[in-house]
């Protein structure tokens, strides 16, 4: 008590006496009062989101959300419409695009994209290290074949940092493509 300040003693004293001159009959009976009538405040609030609002939450796995088709979820490169001209890759501001490309033989079959563009280079690495990746979508706007894309897929949690750099020319990514890429 010694070490109190002289205003937070007086308070301290102000307090006890007030305290004590409640502890009456009547002032014990209107604290049981005021208790039940600020626990049944609080059970209100908690009763109405039990049973009247709309629950804001979703019994994940049971049940998944879709997302909005705009969504930028996990990148997807559907690799042979991809003409390795590394516009994604220069407009990444992280650098998480991995390409390696060659030219094509000249004496090689001639072949398109979907949309009418020439493949003039072989593609032989595409990766993207998505554990970098900050979902801007500035890859995917300046993609000429828009054969890079953000899916609206968001399950793909990883137990490891490795496991989230994606080759898109390896089978096991190519699978998603039915999953998770629409036409
Ligand atoms: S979404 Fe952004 S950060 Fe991710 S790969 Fe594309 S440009 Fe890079
Ligand atoms: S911008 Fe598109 S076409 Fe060009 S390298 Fe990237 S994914 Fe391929």
């Amino acid at each position: 008590m010694s070490q109190l300040t002289p205003d937070l003693h007086a308070n301290y004293a102000e307090n006890a006496k007030k305290y004590e001159e409640e502890l009456t009959l009547k002032g014990w009976f209107r604290n049981i009062y005021q208790t039940i009538v600020s626990v049944s405040k609080g059970m209100f609030i908690t009763f109405r989101y039990v049973w009247a609002e709309k629950a804001v939450t979703i019994e994940y796995p049971e049940v998944r959300e879709v997302l909005p088709e705009n969504s930028r979820s996990r990148l997807f490169n559907d690799a042979e419409n991809c003409i390795s001209c590394l516009q994604c890759a220069t407009a990444c501001p992280v650098d998480c695009i991995y390409i390696t490309a060659t030219r094509r033989d000249k004496e090689a079959e001639k072949i398109k994209t979907k949309d009418g563009t020439p493949i003039r280079l072989d593609l032989k690495q595409y990766t993207i290290d998505t554990a970098l990746c900050m979902y801007c979508g500035l890859c995917t706007t300046v993609c000429p074949t828009q054969c890079l894309t953000h899916t609206t897929d968001y399950e793909f949690a990883s137990y490891t940092v490795d496991n989230m750099k994606y080759d898109y020319l390896a089978d096991d990514v190519r699978a998603w493509r039915d999953r998770i890429v629409k036409d």
